[in-house]
């Protein structure tokens, strides 16, 4: 089956292009990225497989015109990779937030899009771009099933304890106000990859997954399913992250915006978008910078760093504790997947519990499948690289065969 993946954002939309024969067996035909919608000058980046790409800079106005763009492209007599706009057999969407609405995916009709729009309320810079992108694939490919998978819905198993806010009740009542989390589908996605790898039986197993990347967030994973997050009504809680502040004592808010003179969005743009990495250090959002400053000396950097290994402990610590042990701890995203030093340093402080890892496998592993531990640790290391569209790639598949049969 011929699946389209996409990953819209404000002002972006990510795709990929999946042939998918089975759960495992599959190519990957294409992949790319339309920047800058909605700009006097956006861009699309579209890599065929095993042929040449292109880039090119053109005024992309809206969505709908963005994703015809990204149909054109694949379609294209040099760098297409279908015949006709008719091959694509299923489109499936990536969501931010789909709250108590949804624990898993979904395939796309009324109810389904008044759903996703209600939770535009408290995802209000990711939702609404999602909306855009279903809207753009119906017009230019209105027979086409779409599939909705949803960064919340692994997260759906919490406990009440786990997910309620210690706030007046009827907020939760009135406005949905608890934890939800976010990086679901990677957390699932390399909990499951992890448990094959190390050889543990997912449904008996006590897992935690650290998703370090621009956004980051840890997950306590108990017989399968997820018991605990870092992020919560929004992806902003948790850990240190490139532009986000993580968790902070929440009368800051209010006082800073006093000080300043700040209505609430320029406040929640700060913390959104001006903290974390980029906040502190004053420099930059990437971790790759915050290395090479630390290295130089620069003091901010180096508080960035100790800050991050920092508040993954705390977490990783917490959700030990939370699960009464540990069988495998997975490190994934960007900078899981190819900071050794980050990996050493979180498994470092877990060595009081006999965590032990291979610290020559560890300096050598980037991006690719590794139990990073030593036969004789206590707890079982992995990296394993997170793959987000494929999870998005299966779940449509399977929607839709159901709905063929
Ligand atoms: P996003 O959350 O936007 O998907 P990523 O998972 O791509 O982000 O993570 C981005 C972070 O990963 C950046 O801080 C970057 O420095 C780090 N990173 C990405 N690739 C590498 C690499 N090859 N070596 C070291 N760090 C990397």
């Amino acid at each position: 089956m011929i699946i389209l993946v996409i990953n819209c954002g404000s002002s972006s939309v990510k795709y990929q292009l999946l042939d998918m024969k089975s759960d495992d067996v599959y190519d990957i035909l294409a992949k790319g990225l339309v920047e800058k919608i909605g700009l006097p000058e956006g861009t699309i980046k579209h890599k065929p497989a095993g042929k040449e790409g292109f880039v090119r800079d053109l005024p992309i106005p809206d969505h709908k015109i963005g994703m015809k763009l990204v149909l054109d492209a694949l379609v294209d007599p040099v760098y297409g990779v279908l015949k006709s706009f008719d091959d694509i057999e299923a489109v499936g969407h990536r969501i931010v937030q789909g709250a108590d609405f949804f624990s898993g995916s979904a395939l796309v009709d009324d109810d389904v899009l008044e759903k996703i729009g209600i939770c535009c309320d408290f995802a209000p810079l990711h939702n609404p771009a999602h909306l855009l992108g279903i809207h753009a694939v119906s017009a230019v490919l209105p027979d086409v099933p779409q599939v909705v998978t949803f960064d919340t819905a692994f997260h759906q198993t919490m406990e009440p304890y786990a997910y309620m806010y210690a706030l007046p009740y009827e907020y939760y009542e009135k406005y949905h106000v608890r934890r939800y989390g976010a990086h679901g589908t990677s957390h699932q996605y390399v909990s499951q990859r992890g448990a094959k790898l190390a050889g543990l039986d997912l449904e008996h197993s006590k897992i935690i997954t650290c998703h370090i990347g621009n956004g980051s967030s840890v997950t306590a994973i108990k017989d399968g399913k997820c018991i605990d997050t870092s992020m919560g009504f929004t992806p902003l809680e948790g850990m240190i992250m490139g532009t986000r502040c993580g968790i902070i004592d929440a009368n800051i808010v209010p006082y800073i915006m006093k000080k300043e003179n700040l209505t609430p969005d320029q406040m929640t743009d700060i913390m959104n978008k001006k903290s974390g990495f980029l906040g502190l250090s004053g420099v930059s959002s990437d971790a790759r910078d915050m290395d090479a400053l630390a290295k130089q000396g620069d003091r901010k950097a180096k508080i960035v760093l100790k800050k991050l290994t920092f508040d993954i402990v705390k977490l990783v610590g917490g959700y030990i504790a939370e699960m009464n042990g540990v069988d495998l701890i997975i490190f994934t995203a960007g900078i899981g997947e190819n900071n050794p030093h980050l990996r050493r340093r979180v498994c470092e402080q877990l060595a009081y519990m006999g965590v032990k890892i291979d610290t020559e496998v560890n300096e050598k592993a980037r991006g690719a499948e590794t139990i990073l531990s030593t036969p004789d640790s206590t707890v079982k290391v992995a990296l394993i690289p997170t793959d987000e569209e494929l999870v998005i790639a299966r779940d449509t598949m399977r929607i839709v065969s159901t709905i063929e049969e």
